[in-house]
Order: C-alpha cells, then sequence, then structure tokens
C-alpha cells in the first residue's frame, strides 16, 4: 500500500520540489500550505494528472489548533501520516539589536513551534504502526550562526536538537528523525539578495555555484526512504561545501 507523506510549506521552493520527487514514487502526497492556495491546489492537480493521489491542505503550522485540523483532513482523505517533511519557513535580515520580541517569537513559532505541533499531531498514527519517518529542514546558519539571521539561526538550530533528541525518543518506536541542513538554495526565499551577496557566496562555496531547490529535496527523499532505515539523528548538510 502506498504511503502518506506530508509535507509542510509545499506550495513552492524546496517542499514543492519533495512533493514531485515523493509523487514519483508512486506516495500519496499532502501538500501544506499557509496562504499560496492557487500554487498548492495547482501543484496537487498536476501529480493527480500523473496519476498520484495528491490534494492540498491549508494550515499555518504556526497555530497547533490548525495544525491539528489539518492533520485530520489528511488522515480522513488519505489514512495516517507516514512521513512528515517539515520544510515551512520563514528568513528575515535583522541586526539583532533592532528585533522586535514579535519578530523573534514569530520566527520559533513557524519553525520550532510548528515543528512541535506537526510531529505531536503525526505521531500517535506512526507510533501505533510502529513505523515512520521524520525530516525537518534546518539550515547551515542553524549549525554556524549567521550575523543579523541571530532569531533564524537560533531557531533552526532548536531544529536540530529537537531533531537529535526526538531520534532518540522515537527510535525504539520504529521512527527514524533526520534533518536537512541546506546551504544557499536558490528559492524565493533569496529573492532578496543581490547580485554582488549571490556572487559572494558563490566564491565562499567549493562548489563554486548555489544549489537548486531539487537538490536539497533529493536529500530530504533519501532520509525518508528505505535506503537510509538505519540512519537516525543525523544532519545532512546540502550546502556545497560552504560548511564542513
Ligand atoms: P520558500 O520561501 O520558497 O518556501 C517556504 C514555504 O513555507 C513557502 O511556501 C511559505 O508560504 C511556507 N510557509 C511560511 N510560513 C508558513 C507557515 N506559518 N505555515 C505554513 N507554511 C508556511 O523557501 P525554501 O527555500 O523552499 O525554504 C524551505 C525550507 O528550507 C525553510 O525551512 C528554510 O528555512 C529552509 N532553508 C532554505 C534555504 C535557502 O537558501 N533557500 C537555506 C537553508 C534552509
Amino acid at each position: 500500500m502506498a504511503e502518506t507523506v506530508l509535507i509542510t510549506g509545499a506550495s513552492r521552493g524546496i517542499g514543492r520540489e519533495a512533493a514531485l520527487l515523493f509523487a514519483r514514487q508512486g506516495m500519496r502526497v499532502a501538500i501544506n500550505y499557509r496562504i499560496q492556495k492557487e500554487q498548492a491546489e495547482a501543484l496537487a492537480r498536476l501529480l493527480r494528472e500523473q496519476g498520484v493521489d495528491a490534494a492540498a491542505f491549508q494550515a499555518d503550522v504556526a497555530d497547533r489548533e490548525q495544525v491539528f485540523q489539518m492533520v485530520r483532513r489528511v488522515e480522513e482523505r488519505f489514512g495516517g501520516v507516514d512521513i512528515l517533511v517539515h520544510s515551512a519557513g520563514i528568513a528575515q535580515q535583522k541586526l539583532f539589536t533592532d528585533l522586535t520580541f514579535e519578530e523573534w517569537r514569530h520566527m520559533f513559532a513557524v519553525h520550532v513551534d510548528g515543528l512541535f505541533h506537526c510531529c505531536q499531531a503525526v505521531l500517535p498514527h506512526m507510533i501505533h504502526q510502529k513505523a515512520g519517518r521524520i525530516v525537518t529542514v534546518s539550515s547551515m546558519w542553524g549549525e554556524v550562526g549567521a550575523s543579523c539571521e541571530v532569531h533564524y539561526s537560533a531557531a533552526k538550530a532548536a531544529v536540530i536538537g529537537m531533531t537529535k533528541a526526538l531520534a532518540k525518543e522515537l527510535g525504539p518506536s520504529g521512527i527514524t528523525v533526520n534533518c536537512v541542513a541546506p546551504g544557499v538554495i536558490d528559492t524565493d526565499m533569496n529573492a532578496s539578495l543581490t547580485d554582488d551577496a549571490l556572487a559572494a557566496l558563490r566564491e565562499e562555496t567549493p562548489l563554486c555555484r548555489i544549489g537548486t531547490a531539487q537538490e536539497a529535496a533529493e536529500a530530504i527523499a533519501f532520509l525518508a526512504s528505505g535506503r537510509a532505515a538505519f540512519i537516525t539523528g543525523q544532519v545532512l548538510g546540502v550546502n556545497g561545501g560552504i560548511v564542513i
């Protein structure tokens, strides 16, 4: 029987590419979006045209009630979630001294609270099945810290901490928890980077370029697959060598 994957923030970027890869593997694909209904519905339609069971589900991952309602709708439509990918995310560049408490809280609400809510909502099914895969999405900045992105770096470091602790707690239940930590990836998230900033990042990267959303998604798909069955609690960098 086909497995069900729920991908948060899947209307575009890395989440969308992951949805396309999982669909190619014949999975049922639940596409979460917050406000980009049209893009999410269009992706679901595209996958259904390819014979894949796919649907779009609205929820702000920072809102616990919305997340639990979404997972209930996914379970009604597809059955329980076998694979969770938490790709939803936001970015902001600002001096630490200028950050408001609301901006700090919002960053944690999406990345950390969002992961907390999503995991708690899908885990009863996974624990009952004694099987499941969770793939979190951190960032190289969660590993090494970024100037003017203290809240982002801290939230992404928390994602890594949660990944490792959950891997230990959930291993005996047959559930793996791993993390993909992308470097600079060509998505809308980086649309505000100037050409000069991008050129400097390319120069700093041993592979001399920025990555594609598909390259980040490939790592997600691998960690969610049977090929990674004995891998848990790990952080896989997809960063062209900029952080080693
Ligand atoms: P993106 O901006 O293209 O996609 C992020 C998606 O998350 C968007 O569809 C957005 O609507 C959604 N989202 C934001 N807040 C949400 C919420 N509260 N509830 C539900 N959905 C929400 O960016 P991306 O590059 O695809 O980013 C995907 C993940 O990868 C993020 O967690 C990001 O932090 C991480 N990441 C990206 C890069 C990069 O260079 N692009 C690098 C490291 C890590």
